[in-house]
């Protein structure tokens, strides 16, 4: 049985704490390893180092910084398979999504290769007379990052890189559920050259989450996860007084309104709904058609589409659409909501629950799913499901679709299709959520744009990745400067004003 540790001071080290938690092959439902779940003290302790490192490395200048981040995307791609497969065995997606995981976190560091660019300050020359006026980004010092299971390798990778980037030290807390591929990274950078104690990677779970929160060097904590675990963090990291970010749950609705290709709103939901058995933030959860016969014409492009899908472990290579989900625990949930759909008055229409696969009995698969004439009301309109599982809410107008986006109690993401430009505008313009396509189903914004939801889809200001994440990671210090004369003619006692 394999045991991971953690990634302190350079190197793998054994937990001390004596708690450990299973960690699964979902395609067999067999546990493959233990991962230690740090205590209070091991958290110092990785604390103690990082804050060691940080002076150096904020020292060094931003492209040298860059300079390892270049390095490291050369160190991916030579990695790519390797990193992807840790990755779909501890995780269960397919290979192909696998990497195309690594590749998401990857176009991040790409942009943070950019640092010396993003990290310039403002200069005012002669802002009075004789007086400048300069800002610099300063970085904040030792920063953490808890993450999901569900992108092992990209979202570590979106705050890590800016963080680093930016001359911070990072400690990075993932989830237990997933814990192979964020050591292999920190390996990765350490190999492009980055100094030992930068960046670590503490396993844990709520013990070394709250140890985080409450440490008194670490300055930031970014999150990415549940919203009830988004919500606790940041009111506990705030009430510490360190900077916080939390991205928490989702609920992505899609309008099809009747002018769309239907053919192609059926492959986009197909995709986005299912891929990653639907675990994903921002996977389509929800289709709106617009009127009756939108609704019927849709479903009737979806069944046999869903009902061709083909499900399996992330062995059988580029010939599975989705795999199982992450644990039991998850496989039985998403099967209690799905009961409460059928008790709650939804129509069934492709019905997954009784799907085997020969050779994987033990495996947490879950087969694909298709609600229609689901209602507000109902739980699993409500709550996300993170599983292959899509609802169907019919509406009777465009307004009524905007509304239900608007209503939900998630903002993540959200998409139109259509080939009416101004509904297409309109809806963009006027939805309360972060993310929104047009005609695009998951509407990712790419790495110098920033992602964020709106909504109980986030706790905080700044978003993710692009300029977003350099003003995360560091903090503004503005100087007035005076060369050389004035303060020799005397001092000034009423408050300087611009005349
Ligand atoms: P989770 O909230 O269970 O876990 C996330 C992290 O929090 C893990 O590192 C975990 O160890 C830690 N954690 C769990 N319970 C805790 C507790 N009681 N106290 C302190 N820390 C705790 O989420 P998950 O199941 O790993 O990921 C799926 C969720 O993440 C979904 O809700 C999904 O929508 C969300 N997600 C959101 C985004 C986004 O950008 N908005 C992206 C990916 C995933």
């Amino acid at each position: 049985m394999d045991q991971i540790g953690h990634y302190i001071d350079g190197a793998r080290v054994a937990g001390t704490s004596g708690r450990t938690a299973d960690v699964f092959n979902p395609a067999t439902g067999e546990v493959q390893a233990k991962v230690a779940l740090a205590s209070a003290d091991e958290v110092a302790r990785a604390v103690e180092i990082a804050a060691e490192a940080q002076p150096e490395w904020a020292a060094t200048n931003p492209q040298r910084r860059a300079r390892v981040l270049m390095k490291f995307v050369d160190l991916l791609n030579r990695d790519m398979d390797k990193l992807a497969e840790a990755l779909s065995r501890e995780h269960g997606k397919t290979l192909p999504d696998a990497a195309g995981d690594v590749q998401r976190g990857l176009e991040v560091v790409e942009f943070c290769i950019g640092a010396p660019h993003h990290l310039k300050g403002e200069f005012t020359d002669s802002a009075g007379p004789g007086i400048d006026m300069y800002s610099m980004r300063q970085p904040l010092g030792v920063s953490a990052g808890i993450t999901p299971f569900n992108f092992p390798a990209m979202i570590p990778m979106w705050m890590f890189a800016p963080a680093i980037a930016c001359g911070n030290a990072f400690i990075l807390k993932p989830s237990e559920r997933d814990p192979s591929v964020p050591i292999m990274l920190a390996e990765l950078m350490e190999e492009a050259g980055l100094p030992k104690g930068v960046l670590q990677v503490v396993n844990g779970d709520k013990e070394a989450v709250d140890a985080i929160l409450q440490d008194e060097t670490i300055q930031s904590v970014g999150f990415v996860g549940s919203t009830p675990i988004a919500a606790y963090i940041y009111a506990e990291g705030c009430k510490a007084g360190k900077r916080v970010q939390c991205f928490g749950g989702a609920k992505n609705h899609m309008i099809v309104m009747p002018d769309a290709d239907m053919d192609q709103a059926a492959d986009a939901l197909v995709g986005a709904g299912y891929g990653a058995a639907g675990e994903r933030c921002m996977a389509i959860s929800v289709a709106v058609p617009v009127g009756d016969e939108t609704a019927d014409r849709l479903i009737e492009k979806l069944v046999p589409r869903i009902e061709a899908l083909k499900v399996g472990p992330y062995t059988s290579g580029t010939d599975v659409d989705y795999g199982p989900v992450v644990t039991r625990a998850a496989q039985e949930n998403i099967h209690r909501l799905i009961q409460t759909g059928i008790d709650q008055g939804a129509e069934l229409v492709v019905d997954g629950r009784d799907f085997k696969l020969q050779g994987y009995e033990g495996g947490f698969f879950v087969g694909p799913h298709l609600f229609d004439r689901v209602t507000p009301e109902m739980d699993i309109y409500r709550q996300e499901i993170f599983g292959p599982v899509l609802s169907t809410v019919r509406a009777g107008s465009y307004e009524e679709a905007l509304k239900l986006a608007m209503d939900h109690e998630y903002g993540n993401g959200t998409a139109i299709f259509t080939r009416d430009g101004d509904a297409a505008r309109d809806f963009a313009k006027r939805v309360n959520v972060g993310m929104v396509g047009v005609n695009v189903p998951i509407p990712v914004p790419l790495a110098y744009h920033t992602f964020g939801g709106w909504k109980k889809s986030v706790f905080g200001d700044l978003n993710q990745h692009g300029p977003d994440a350099f003003r995360f990671y560091t903090r503004t210090k503005t100087v007035t400067s005076r060369w050389p004369s004035g303060i020799k003619e005397g001092g000034e006692f009423s408050i300087p004003v611009m005349e």
